[in-house]
């Protein structure tokens, strides 16, 4: 038996393998060995970016008036995960689930769930965060 007559990929909408199909006895031999590796998956399930907020996130950049670039650079306090461009990072560790005019970007991350807001004043930006409870 050939590889791809035992598996069998499940697309997503944009056409990318999102989910494997195995026969349950080829299965049974490597469910040991694949278990470990399972645990480790977050059991959360995967946040989508929606356009909601990216909307927002336009309209915020066409009136950005401050005194300071935009800087696209979103760190994660809690677990440490880091980005210099959360809109080009291949890993998108962190989707971006709030944004307004006013300067307030929300950014939700992927690998502990915390949530990071990011708020832009004229002449700063303040940082806060909350971790979900365990
Ligand atoms: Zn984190």
């Amino acid at each position: 038996m050939s590889l791809s007559d035992c598996v069998q990929y499940i697309l997503d909408s944009a056409g990318k393998p999102a989910y494997v199909v195995l026969p349950v006895d080829v299965w049974s031999k490597i469910e040991a060995s694949v278990a470990p590796l399972l645990k480790e998956q977050p059991s959360s399930p995967t946040l989508v970016q929606s356009s909601g907020p990216l909307q927002s996130f336009e309209e915020f950049m066409q009136c950005w008036d401050f005194r300071y670039a935009y800087d696209p650079a979103v760190h994660c306090p809690h677990c440490g995960v880091e980005t210099s461009d959360w809109r080009n990072d291949p890993n998108s560790p962190f989707v971006l689930t709030n944004a307004n005019i006013g300067g307030l970007l929300v950014f939700h991350c992927r690998r502990c769930g915390t949530t990071i807001r990011q708020k832009h004043f004229r002449d700063h930006v303040a940082l806060e965060h909350s971790t979900p409870k365990a």
